[in-house]
């Protein structure tokens, strides 16, 4: 086992999920106090309050076509305060549906609320009683959010949350509604931010029982150690492919129709994040160079090396791989948050692993947490929200989604679920 990658704390409740070292906390993380409220109309983006994005605003980019397999709806929402509340309904042949929201680039969103069609509450705005002061914290201002049933994050620039992300809640047709809030800063205090928002839902169709589920992975090279030519050949690398099949084998998905490209950014080769909070930055970047994709694959960047300063101190070489979200925003085009990246030289002294991580990060983005967080200073856990993933050692140490990297790979049922359900795992 190795210590050398350990989870970021505030990335429980953040943008990005980075598997690299301890990261910083803010001091004094306080709850956010949203208005409630919610009124759904049938008008399409109201931007009551605020300047509503001008046409060729590419702050606020396209949705993806709506071609089969996808069905993407740009959802109706009703300005209300500071976020908007939108409704939307799924039918019996839905198997899953993940809601995407935009705002510009550095403002804050999450699901502030939501609930089911028979007012079942996936995501609540009223914390637990228990909160400890780590708790708050790592939420970003969100732990109301974060110790939801269905747990919800708020990400940077651009939302992604699948419903259901855990087998535990009800997923039946009918109306579910949302309040998606919008800051310009999060933390101590959310602060609230008028900025507009644009809401769009892909809907999955569910797949014929037995139907064989398959993810498609474009993987995309930036590093002068390996190319999208050398790839095929190199020892590291074909033990790190076979292992990512093998991992989400286990899932019943099979890796199919991998595509090897390469950026030729060499801006690229060292991904550097945003100071003290190792997000952003050059990552959103290195995202934001995705094309829009022409079928549901996800979208691997392999890198040559992190740097991030914390404290003065670069703490880039211990970051492993980082997810663009818990989901990440697929299957959108070059945004901030719809990728995943690995750093290769991370595995020099352990080439081993290359493929546990890219498995790892790569489900973090279909919509895995880790199975638990452990919060500074008070070691106190914060687990995930999948019922049966373990919680005890040692198998809580062989679950894929532990959240210091070892050599192994489990997955549970629950969370072999959640990944099937996304909607870019699917049929052959
Ligand atoms: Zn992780």
């Amino acid at each position: 086992m190795t210590w050398r990658v350990q989870v970021l704390l505030g990335v429980v409740a953040g943008a990005v999920a980075a598997c690299g070292p301890a990261g910083p906390i803010d001091d004094d993380a306080g709850v956010a106090d949203p208005d409630g409220g919610f009124e759904p109309e049938p008008v399409l983006l109201v931007y009551e309050n605020d300047p509503a994005p001008a046409a060729g605003d590419d702050l606020l980019f396209e949705w993806p076509d709506d071609t089969a397999p996808w069905r993407v709806v740009e959802l109706d929402a009703v300005r209300s305060g500071d976020g908007v509340d939108i409704a939307l309904t799924v039918d019996d042949d839905t198997e899953s549906v993940l809601l995407l929201a935009q705002t510009t680039p550095n403002a804050f969103l999450i699901p502030v609320t939501v609930t089911g069609p028979g007012g079942e509450v996936y995501v609540t705005d009223t914390p637990p009683d228990d909160l400890l002061d780590a708790d708050v914290t790592a939420a970003r201002g969100f732990p109301a959010q974060l110790f939801s049933p269905a747990r919800a994050l708020v990400q940077r620039g651009t939302l992604s949350y699948l419903l259901p992300n855990t087998p535990d809640v009800l997923f039946a047709p009918g109306t579910y509604r949302a309040r998606i809030g919008v800051f310009q800063a999060v933390g101590a205090e959310p602060v609230p931010a008028s900025l507009p928002i644009r809401v769009a839902a892909v809907f999955k169709p569910k797949l014929a029982p037995g139907t064989p589920r398959t993810l498609h992975l474009t993987v995309t090279f930036q590093t002068p150690l390996l190319d999208a030519q050398s790839a095929p050949t190199d020892p590291m690398w074909a033990a790190a492919e076979q292992r990512v099949r093998e991992v989400f084998g286990q899932a019943g998905i099979v890796v199919d129709d991998l595509v090897y490209q390469d950026l030729n950014m060499p801006a690229f080769d060292t991904v550097t994040l945003a100071d003290e909070t190792c997000d952003g930055a050059d990552l959103s970047a290195l995202f934001a160079t995705t094309p829009a994709p022409a079928r549901p694959t996800a979208q691997l960047f392999i890198v040559e090396a992190f740097s991030c300063t914390i404290g003065g101190f670069d703490v880039g070489p211990g970051i492993a791989g980082i997810s663009g979200g818990i989901p990440a925003a697929w299957p959108l085009a070059a945004n901030a948050n719809g990728g995943v990246a690995v750093a290769r030289s991370f595995f020099d002294d352990q080439p081993g692993q290359l493929g546990n991580i890219i498995a790892h990060e790569v489900s973090h983005a279909l919509g895995l947490f880790h199975t638990q967080e452990r919060s500074r200073p008070t070691q106190t856990d914060v687990f995930d929200i999948v019922s049966d993933t373990p919680e005890e050692e040692p198998a809580v140490l062989q679950n894929l989604m532990y959240f210091i990297s070892n050599d192994f790979t489990d997955l549970t049922d629950g969370q072999a679920a959640v990944l099937r359900a996304h909607p870019l795992i699917q049929g052959p």
